[in-house]
């Protein structure tokens, strides 16, 4: 990806995150942080009949975990549960430099280079292991 657009996009979405707020009782929350930055984000997933129907985000991240949170959420709204493990499964191939399909990840590949920076890793990924999270609670709570 070209580094100018990649800046841009981040800091885009760092600056204006989309879908930042609470959600509701009905949605399941999880908590995600990272003690090597500032990062602590409550996620809220509404899962509905298998498909993730909203993601709503808040609290105190750096410009790398908030953008990568704001991309996910567009990205797996509207996505079947299945589909969404197979985007996470790719997201955290190309992290952490192996094989992935960028085709699926769209403007999620703007973080192909953060393994260059190993510390900001922990911070890309994070939102992707609260969706992880959120999707094995609504499995055990449908069984
Ligand atoms: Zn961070």
């Amino acid at each position: 990806m070209d580094p100018e657009l990649r800046r841009e996009i981040i800091l885009d979405n760092y600056n204006s995150p989309v879908n930042k707020g609470q959600g509701t009782s009905e949605y399941i929350k999880v908590n995600t942080n990272n003690s090597s930055c500032i990062d602590n984000i409550d996620l809220w997933i509404l899962i509905d009949n298998n498909i993730i129907k909203d993601i709503k985000f808040d609290g105190e991240a750096c410009a790398i975990s908030t953008a990568s949170t704001s991309i996910m959420t567009k990205e797996l709204i509207g996505k079947s549960i299945d589909d969404a493990l197979t985007f996470v499964e790719s997201f955290e191939c190309m992290i952490d430099e192996k094989e992935y399909d960028s085709e699926i990840l769209n403007e999620a590949n703007v973080f192909d280079e953060i393994y260059k920076q190993a510390n900001r890793k922990t911070c890309a990924t994070l939102p992707y292991k609260g969706i992880v999270k959120a999707i094995e609670e609504y499995r055990s709570r449908k069984e």
